[in-house]
């Protein structure tokens, strides 16, 4: 049982959560240092996606306190928790399809140094401004320097998230979650997000993970935190957790695994 501790960039202690009856997180601890790759795994149902809402604000816990960079998060709004540093990838990509790929990512970027939210980004930013040339460049570094006047509807499943993963870049979070991230990717976009994921890690980004591909997870993470029925039931380095019977119990035995 770990305490409360300034160290840990995020600092999970006995957080819980029910749904009329359903209890979908109990009593869950996770400590994530700055600058690791923390993974959370479980089978489907687990309450894996419900943990991130609590962190980032969408859902209120029923108990239990969420540190972040030193900071209790209870009661602080989605978009407060945004600006102290925490950006989401969710499991279906949040994107406007009509805009551009540059657009997409100029406009998170303007809301973050404004706290201002415009899809008028053409009419504040022309080429050659600060913001626009960085939007560009992280769409480069995302593999999608050569679509950045497309709209994004044009772009593939797997590109819309790597433009999502772009758009949550853009704000420069200090915490990046990311659900699913390569759910429905065809092994070589899985195989080319994994390789990007492992080089934002290497600029020290603090990042938690949620994924079923077990390659993907043993890839990334330095840290894996195990939920089944909203309970962790292992947590530690990879090869202490994957060869842990309670794992396999839980993967095997209990709730349907994912896909
Ligand atoms: P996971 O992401 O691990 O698959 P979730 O966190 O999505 O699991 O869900 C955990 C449990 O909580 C599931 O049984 C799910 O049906 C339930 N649940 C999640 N969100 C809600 C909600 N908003 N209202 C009611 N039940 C919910
Ligand atoms: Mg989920």
């Amino acid at each position: 049982m770990s305490q409360a501790n300034e160290s840990y960039l995020l600092d999970v202690q006995g957080v819980s959560k029910h749904f009329s009856g359903l209890q979908a997180l109990s009593d869950v601890n996770l400590q994530v240092p700055e600058g690791s790759v923390h993974a959370i795994i479980g089978p489907n149902g687990a309450g894996k996606s419900t943990l991130l809402n609590v962190l980032i604000g969408l859902i209120e816990a029923d108990q239990g306190t969420v540190r972040f960079d030193g900071r209790e998060l209870r009661g602080i709004k989605p978009h407060d928790i945004i600006q102290r540093g925490i950006a989401r990838v969710f499991q279906t990509p949040q994107i406007f399809p009509a805009l551009s790929l540059l657009e997409n990512v100029s406009i998170a970027a303007l809301a973050k140094r404004d706290g201002q939210f415009s899809v008028r980004v053409r009419e504040s930013l022309g080429r050659g401004h600060a913001i626009t040339d960085e939007a560009a460049e992280t769409l480069a570094d995302v593999g999608l320097g050569e679509h950045l006047d497309e709209p994004a509807q044009s772009l593939s499943r797997g590109d819309k998230r790597r433009l999502e993963l772009a758009v949550c870049l853009a704000a420069h979070p200090k915490l990046l979650l990311l659900d699913e991230p390569t759910a429905g990717m065809s092994r070589h976009d899985t195989n080319r997000t994994v390789e990007l994921l492992g080089r934002i890690a290497e600029r020290g980004m603090t990042k938690i993970v949620i994924e079923h591909d077990m390659h993907v997870v043993f890839s990334l993470a330095e840290q894996i935190t195990v939920l089944a029925q909203g309970r962790v039931i292992a947590s530690g380095r990879p090869e202490d957790v994957r060869g842990d019977p309670r794992v396999v119990e839980a993967y095997l035995g209990g709730g349907r695994e994912e896909q």
